[in-house]
Formats: structure tokens, sequence, C-alpha cells
């Protein structure tokens, strides 16, 4: 019996990762319930899993948790970190997005927990420490991010070594056909509307800026040790090989599955065990057809700007990540345009100054430097 603390229970793959304990509810137990805002949900959450702990980021309202149920619910800003760190987890879920999952997933790492990671953020913004840190306490970093759950099984078929090179596949978004001169005036329900995968809101736009596939670079270079130069992109829009590893003599080796999240999200889970998944089995029979393409720089700025950042190092991919976050909340908000989100990228990394040997202190006056200078950049740009 694994006990398992999720951090970010009511969002998309939160909610996921509960329907998967509920099939496995003999292998996995839920210790802690970590939201950020919905304490309706989370009080629904609680009715049915019973967790020892739950707690509310953000408690608006009253939380409606049930009368019969004793555990101890906290709220305020400190709740993820405290269930990040509950002595009886053996394993934290970190479901969150943006920078606000980094300093929980750090505690739980450093108190010996093994780590499920969505919240790509963190490794983007603190991979070294990340990393580092694992390897200190012993602790694995398992992904459920489908791409890099992807890698994660094709890398059982040769050694390190013997790696050429880490393919990842994007699906393009829904502006993979749009004609490039349109795109900047796309609203938040265009770029809202994912041809694929349902996630998130902050995930879905940046899936369509496609500066979510140049993160998902960085998180790959992080996990799975190898140069940024040696992880390519290909645009795959049927979403069905999930990604590839290529090996020294000329083998590629694909994951294939349906675009489910559960599938990722269980295999992180129960890893190295395989269990039986909700997901509906791949028939190939029935595909027209698997296409892939090389992603056009100029339909997605913000897939070459993170190439650049993870090239860069040191500070610049958190800086980066941090300026992208308050856009695409900017942008979600009506505030800003589309196009607006890859030129005040561009401008923002022209201010900013890298440090490379960063501490996690370091990390957090990025945060607020980009914070800073995103929304004085948007302070020009504000729409009416
Ligand atoms: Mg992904």
């Amino acid at each position: 019996m694994k006990s398992i603390v999720i951090l970010g229970s009511t969002g998309s793959i939160g909610t996921q990762c509960l329907d998967v304990i509920r099939q496995h509810k003999d292998r996995f137990r839920v210790l802690g319930l970590a939201a950020g805002a919905n304490g309706r949900l989370l009080a629904k959450q609680v009715e049915e899993f019973r967790p020892r702990v739950c707690g509310l980021v953000e408690a608006k309202e009253p939380t409606p948790l049930p009368a019969d149920w004793e555990g101890e619910f906290l709220s305020g800003p400190e709740v993820l970190s405290a269930l990040a760190v509950l002595p009886e987890a053996d394993m934290v879920v970190v479901a969150t997005v943006g920078a606000a999952g980094l300093d929980p997933t750090l505690q739980a790492i450093a108190s010996g927990k093994d780590i499920a990671i969505a919240n790509k953020e963190v490794l983007v913004m603190a991979g070294d420490l990340a990393i580092a840190e694992a390897r200190k306490h012993a602790v694995r970093l398992l992904p459920i991010d489908s791409e890099h759950s992807a890698v994660l099984q094709c890398l059982t078929a040769g050694r390190r070594e013997e790696i050429r090179s880490i393919i990842l596949t994007a699906s393009g978004g829904p502006f993979r056909r749009w004609d490039v001169e349109r795109i900047p005036y796309a609203t938040p329900e265009d770029a809202l509307a994912h041809p694929t995968w349902d996630m998130g809101p902050k995930i879905t736009i940046d899936s369509a800026t496609m500066f979510n596939k140049g993160l998902e670079i960085i998180e790959a270079h992080h996990l799975f040790d190898l140069p940024v130069d040696r992880i390519h992109v290909l645009i795959h829009p049927q979403s069905i090989v999930h990604s590839m590893v290529e090996y020294c003599d000329g083998s590629v080796i694909a994951q294939l599955g349906t675009t489910d999240m559960r599938t990722p999200i269980q295999l992180a889970l129960s890893y190295p065990e395989r269990l039986p998944a909700p997901a509906e089995p791949l028939d190939l029979t029935q595909l027209a057809g698997l296409e892939f393409m090389e992603p056009d720089m100029e339909r997605y700025p913000c897939l070459e700007l993170a190439r650049e950042a993870a090239h860069i190092g040191g500070t610049m991919p958190a800086f980066l990540s941090v300026v992208n976050e308050e856009l695409v909340a900017a942008f979600l908000g009506h505030r800003i345009g589309f196009g607006a989100i890859p030129d005040l990228m561009a401008q923002a990394m022209e201010r900013h100054t890298p440090i490379q040997d960063y501490s996690l202190q370091t990390i957090h006056e990025t945060d607020r430097e980009a914070r800073m200078v995103a929304r004085g950049l948007m302070g020009g740009q504000e729409m009416d």
C-alpha cells in the first residue's frame, strides 16, 4: 500500500490522479490532498477518499467538509509545504502549475519522498537543484508529462551511453494550420481549443504557443541528463507516438498510446510496475496514418525562445518561464493579445543577466525580477 499526497488535487492532473487511485484502491491510499481555491471540489474528494490531512491555499469561503471526517484541515499559503513533508507519505504527486510547486517539491525531496511530477516549471526553474537533491536523498523523480513518461519507457531499450537523441513529439496545438499572420490575433477561446489533449488552461496556452515543448526540452535535459541540443522536437498531429529515443545503431524506440493522461499518471504511481489502466486500448487499424514534421519557427517563436534560454542556462530558463506565466495569465484575462506573448518574452529576456550557479534563493529573486519585468512590459501593452 503506497500512501500518496497530491498537491493540486482539484486541477486537471489532480482529478485524473484520483481517478487512477479510485481504480486501484488496493494499491494506493490517499494520505493528503492540497488544492488552490476550489474548496467545494476538495470537500467532495475528502468525502470519497478520506485523507488524513487536506488543505486549501486560498480559503475564500468556508469549505463544506463532511461532518463525519475526522482529519486535519489546513489553510493558507503554507499548505503545499506542510503536505509535502507529511512523515507517513511514500510519494508526493506534484500536480500544481507554474512556480508554485517549486518549494514544496524541493521540501518533499529533502524529506525523502518519491516524486511524481507534472509541474514541469519546477524542473525548468531549478532542475539542477532538484536533481542534485533527489540523488542526495535517493529519491525517485518520476515524470507524469506524457512525453517524458514515454522517454522513460523507451530508455529501457538501451544504455545511457548508447543514446543518440531524444525526440519529443508535439501536437502542434490549435494553430498548426492557421495563417501565420492571423495567429497574433487569436483569442483565449481559440487558444484553449486543443485538438488532442484535455489539459489545464496554462498548459493549453503553452501548447498553443509551443512554449510548452520548450519547457519539455529543458525538463528532459534535467530528467535524462542529456545536452539540450540532443533533444529534438517533431510535430506529430495525431498525438499517438508520445516520444522516442534514438540509439547509436539507428534504432528508434517509440512509446505509443491513446491521449489519456491517466496512463502516464498511473505509471508514475506504480513504477516500475505496470497495472491495468482505464484508458481506451489503442487500435492502430483505426488510424489513417502517422505524420511527423519539423516545427516552423515563424509559427512558434516561443519554442525558439525556450531553446535559447536553455542554451544560456543558469537562471535564464527560470526567468523566461515566470515571464511566460505572467503573460499567459494576462492573455487568459484578456489583458494582452496572443501575439504579445512571444514579443514580450523576447524583450524580457534581453533585460535579464543570468546567474550560472544558482541557489534556491537566487531562483526566488529571479522569480520576483521576472514578474516585475513582465508587468512593466505589459504596462505599455494593456488592451482596453
Ligand atoms: Mg507534455
